[in-house]
């Protein structure tokens, strides 16, 4: 794999830095950058590059990424790693997942990898992919469930068009990042479904050989220590297994679950949703079992949202609010 460009920043072995690269520009002529912050440690090894921010209400990626940085010295470390901890900038300043300034309102996750020649979005999706995520090793791409889910779940990315050594090398480091985060392969019948999907940044660099995670950790509009302490201990033993620190893998009692398929059961009613005690983060839920109620103003059931199988539940509802065909529970089967 060729070293990344790094936007022409030029970073020697041993060397620790922080820059601002520039990525857009606004109307009036004030240049947009994304933080950038890289570790090239003194001795040889791959390159890890960390995502955070693609979308704009996602915040634990961001704390986990700047306090690795500051955690790593070149010394202990075998290879380059990289973060952009702030992918989408105009999102993150708007406070919302999308970039209110792309006139198609683009989802900066569903358009890798960019076109140069596009909107802004994918302007600053050809950015970050030349610059950086297309020519790295190794990618973990941090999200969560933004202001209205809680999420706790890794995705193994790039399973769907390349060689299969790219995604059995994704798993892998999903069992390394472990602490009893639940993991879900990329459906091949999501990505058919919502053809959107084969945009995602795991995508794109899966078809480029790099493997790649999505770390779905934290939500509901703030920081949490613990889903960011996952993130970053996930991370390390991750770079432990790579062969870039060295040092026993962290470990915890929790179980890891590996769900083959996962599914969002969504209301065909809109209504008030309100969900049931057994309806919480990584719960483990039977086959059928009631997860929320939908109701109308009167107090009426007028749906039901149930378990489509057994499951571990992935990310929970935080806005009581729904429409059909809204995401409400997300499930990974499990036997
Ligand atoms: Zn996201």
């Amino acid at each position: 794999m060729t070293a990344p460009n790094l936007f022409g920043k030029k970073v020697t072995a041993g060397q620790k830095t922080k820059f601002r690269a520039p990525i857009a520009e606004l109307p009036d002529g004030t240049p947009v950058t994304v933080p950038v912050v890289v570790v090239r440690g003194v001795e040889d090894g791959p390159t890890l590059a960390l995502s955070g921010a693609i979308h704009g209400d996602e915040y634990n990626g961001v704390a986990a990424i700047s306090r690795l940085f500051q955690q790593l010295e070149p010394r202990d470390l075998h290879g380059t790693l990289i973060g952009v901890p702030v992918m989408n900038p105009f999102a993150y300043y708007a406070e919302r997942r999308l970039n209110i300034f792309d006139y198609e309102l683009q989802n900066l996750n569903r358009i890798f990898p960019g076109d140069p020649r596009g909107d802004l979005g994918q302007i600053m999706a050809h950015r970050l992919f030349t610059e950086i995520f297309g020519s790295t090793d190794y990618v973990i791409d941090y999200h969560e469930g933004g202001r209205d889910f809680m999420a706790r779940y890794l995705i193994v990315g790039g399973g769907l068009e390349e060689d299969g050594q790219t995604f059995e090398r994704g798993r892998e480091m999903a069992r390394w990042f472990g602490h009893g985060v639940p993991t879900v392969p990329t459906r091949r019948l999501h990505v058919e479904r919502r053809p959107g999907y084969s945009g995602t940044l795991s995508g794109a660099t899966g078809r480029q050989g790099i493997s790649t995670i999505a770390a779905e950790l934290g939500g509901a509009g703030r920081v949490w220590e613990e889903h960011v302490a996952d993130a970053i201990g996930g991370t390390r033993n991750v770079m432990i297994g790579l062969g870039m620190l060295s040092g026993e893998m962290l470990r915890t009692q929790e179980q890891q679950y590996f769900c083959e398929t996962h599914e969002w059961p969504r209301p065909t009613r809109s209504g008030l949703l309100v969900p049931t005690p057994v309806a919480e983060l990584n719960a483990v839920v039977d086959e059928g079992e009631l997860l929320a109620n939908i109701v109308d103003p009167f107090g009426e059931v007028v749906e039901e949202i149930r378990a489509p199988f057994r499951s571990v539940i992935l990310d929970t509802r935080h806005s009581a609010v729904v429409y059909p065909g809204d995401w409400t529970y997300h499930c990974g089967k499990i036997d």
